[in-house]
């Protein structure tokens, strides 16, 4: 029986271990598909406090990583695949094994959403991707196109301009969501060129199966055209890492877990931190506050169990 179980090494996970790890709680940390997170996929993070110049996202999840390491947190790969309640404990299924906890904390975040459009799963990989700092060095000197009109979309624009030879930013309004600073930024690039009020509606491939284009619909007309271009970069949010947990726990429409106190879920002992309970601000620095809270809670309700 382990004390703590976190789900997650993104921002909150690898925050809550810290924490548990200094109340001396030897949590076990559960790194899943995407071990590091959203922060793994992200370049120069400018606005977490501390670091003036800016910080890589992988590099701050490494020294998180390092910290909770440092502190005596246990980590272990493994996908979470069943959860149950069990009373006065829980338990998961982790790679086809089960097994059982005090106290569980679920930072297991939230993944890229695509368009849902026919063959597109098959794609990624193959020119369609969510992840610029990941795949853009692979399009030096083509065109791409960025979907969507948010930070994510603007900050992978700004950045493919560094590979692409041009950028088409395809938004389906006629102003983007981003902060302005980010906005402004992409606008005001030279490589980058904005289609509004359009969505895509067809990838279009090569003899090879890869894209080589997309169909475009405007919104306002419903004209269709073409775009030649050698890969599509998905920045449209993301969905909550919550499967498991479904039918379970107590969720929102979308999926996301609900706090009901602090970070208690409706069970006791089940506590939620970061992007799979968070779809409002979504940030590293708001996920990590949460992962601290979280441990925090955790440690108190252990107590709580003891005394
Ligand atoms: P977001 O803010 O939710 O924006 C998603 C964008 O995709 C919106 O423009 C939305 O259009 C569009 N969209 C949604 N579904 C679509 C669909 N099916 N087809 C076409 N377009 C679709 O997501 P995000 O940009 O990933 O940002 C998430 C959070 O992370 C935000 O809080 C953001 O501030 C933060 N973030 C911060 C940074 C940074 O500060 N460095 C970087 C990245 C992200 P509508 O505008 O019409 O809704």
């Amino acid at each position: 029986m382990e004390n703590v179980i976190i789900i997650g090494t993104g921002c909150a996970g690898l925050t809550a271990a810290i924490y548990a790890a200094r109340a001396n709680l030897n949590p076990l940390v559960l790194e899943g598909r995407q071990p590091g997170g959203q922060l793994t996929t992200t370049t120069a993070v400018e606005n977490f406090p501390g670091f003036p110049e800016g910080v890589d996202g992988p590099e701050l999840i490494i020294r998180m990583h390092q910290q909770a390491e440092k502190f005596g947190s246990r980590f272990q790969y493994g996908v979470v695949e069943d959860f149950e309640p069990m009373g006065n404990h829980n338990r998961l299924k982790v790679d086809g094994v089960w097994v059982e906890t005090k106290a569980l904390i679920i930072a297991s975040g939230a993944s890229p959403r695509y368009l849902d459009l026919d063959g597109e799963k098959s794609l990624i990989g193959h020119g369609l991707t969510s992840c610029a700092t990941c795949d853009g060095a692979f399009y030096r000197d083509v065109p791409v196109c960025v979907v969507g009109g948010g930070d994510s979309a603007c900050e992978e624009a700004t950045f493919l301009t560094r590979f692409a030879s041009k950028v088409y930013l395809i938004h389906r309004r006629d102003t983007l969501r981003a902060s302005k600073i980010m906005a402004d930024r992409a606008l005001a690039n030279p490589k980058i060129e904005p289609i509004w009020n359009s969505a895509i509606t067809a990838y279009l491939l090569d003899d090879e199966g890869e894209v080589r284009g997309v169909q475009v619909k405007n919104l306002t007309t419903d004209a269709e055209s073409e775009l030649d271009l050698k890969c599509v970069f998905v920045a449209i949010g993301h969905e909550p890492n919550t499967a498991p947990f479904l039918g379970k726990l107590a969720t929102d429409a979308n999926g996301y877990l609900i706090q009901k106190e602090g970070t208690h879920t409706d069970l006791p002992g089940v506590f939620a931190a970061g992007d799979v309970a968070d779809h409002v601000y979504r940030q590293a620095i708001t996920a990590a506050g949460e992962g601290c809270a979280a441990a925090i809670d955790a440690e108190r309700w252990l107590a709580e169990q003891e005394g």
